[in-house]
């Protein structure tokens, strides 16, 4: 089988290995479609932190079941990619998702950006009727739908939204049909507008917001973040950059406010995903805005990190 490896950062070589065998507990899988996401262009680019080399790149999957205990071959799926260790006390507390031993799969081990893949049971959610373009953007949506689980957002609050990457999109998207008042602060003139065409938000106006949900990951912009809090407001930080965060601690404590991370996703998030796709929510064509094909892979990143491509989502279509 054929697959495509990022040996250093800059450099994607194709390769043709050994099948990968399945044992009892584990599925063989095709994968059908890949969503490449800022995480595989940063491997790629060599700027993503504690990343190594060489590494198969590509978590965000819509694979099709060829050998498995559990699921019917033929049938669609998606994978949840934090492998986690099930021993850990966030493990114990339900909460695998921020495991303390996790191995995200395309980051600290290899993955999808193979034909097949063979991926323990216990990660694998049946596609439930969805596309594979739909199951294929499941992942990224269920990192937004879990800052907002986080946020414990109320219909009809007023919320910000800080960066429209395809995070902050999603998480516009969510906290809208979560009831949610929501705008969105973005510098970029075309994202701002994709929002405002696309998603029905304004541009940030007010003054406070009762939730303000960072999806920049900039230092800058989340230390400004703070100030948008209303009194009694929170803060959910999904992006990460690697510096100190510091804020006025007299400003924060007048405002009772509460900050928090949010880290992946859990099953819960992936199941509320799909849910949304299977009752018609969402439309996945919106997001997709560049499409390869398999002989197209080795050159995609140099292709999508052109400023002038105006890169939603793109998806790779490995097999049909
Ligand atoms: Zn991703
Ligand atoms: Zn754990």
């Amino acid at each position: 089988m054929q697959q495509w490896i990022c040996n250093e950062p800059g450099v994607l070589v194709s390769q043709q290995v050994e099948m990968p065998q399945r044992t009892p507990g584990f599925s063989l899988l095709r994968v059908r479609n890949i969503g490449i996401c800022g995480t595989d262009i940063h491997a790629f680019a060599g700027n993503q932190p504690y990343f190594s080399y060489p590494r198969i790149l590509g978590h965000e999957l819509a694979v099709e079941i060829v050998e498995s205990d559990t699921f019917s071959p033929g049938e669609l799926a998606t994978i949840i990619p934090y492998f986690n260790c099930a021993t850990c006390g966030a493990c114990l507390m339900e909460r695998p998702n921020c495991c303390e031993n996790i191995q995200v799969f395309g980051v600290h081990t290899d993955g999808g950006m193979r034909e097949y893949i063979v991926v323990e049971d216990r990660y694998i959610l049946p596609g439930n009727g969805l596309s594979a373009d739909e199951l294929a953007l499941v992942e990224p949506l269920a990192i937004a739908a879990h800052g907002l689980r986080r946020a414990e957002l109320k219909a009809g609050e007023k919320v910000l939204v800080m960066g429209a990457g395809p995070i902050g999109l999603f998480t516009i998207l969510l906290a809208k049909i979560q009831g949610a008042l929501v705008e969105v602060a973005e510098p970029n003139k075309a994202r701002l507008q994709f929002c405002v065409d696309n998603l029905g938000v304004s541009e940030a106006s007010s003054a406070a917001y009762s939730t303000v949900i960072d999806a920049t990951g900039n230092l800058n912009a989340i230390e400004s973040g703070f100030a948008k809090m209303a009194h009694g407001g929170k803060y959910v930080l999904i992006g990460l950059q690697k510096q100190a965060i510091s804020f006025s601690h007299p400003e924060f404590h007048k405002r009772e406010a509460t900050l928090m991370s949010s880290r992946n996703a859990t099953l819960e998030d992936f199941h509320y995903v799909i849910n949304l796709f299977r009752d018609g929510k969402i439309q996945a064509d919106k997001f997709i805005s560049h499409r390869f094909t398999k002989n197209q892979v080795p050159g995609i990143f140099a292709k999508i990190n052109e400023p002038t491509q105006q890169v939603i989502k793109a998806m790779i279509t490995l097999a049909e």
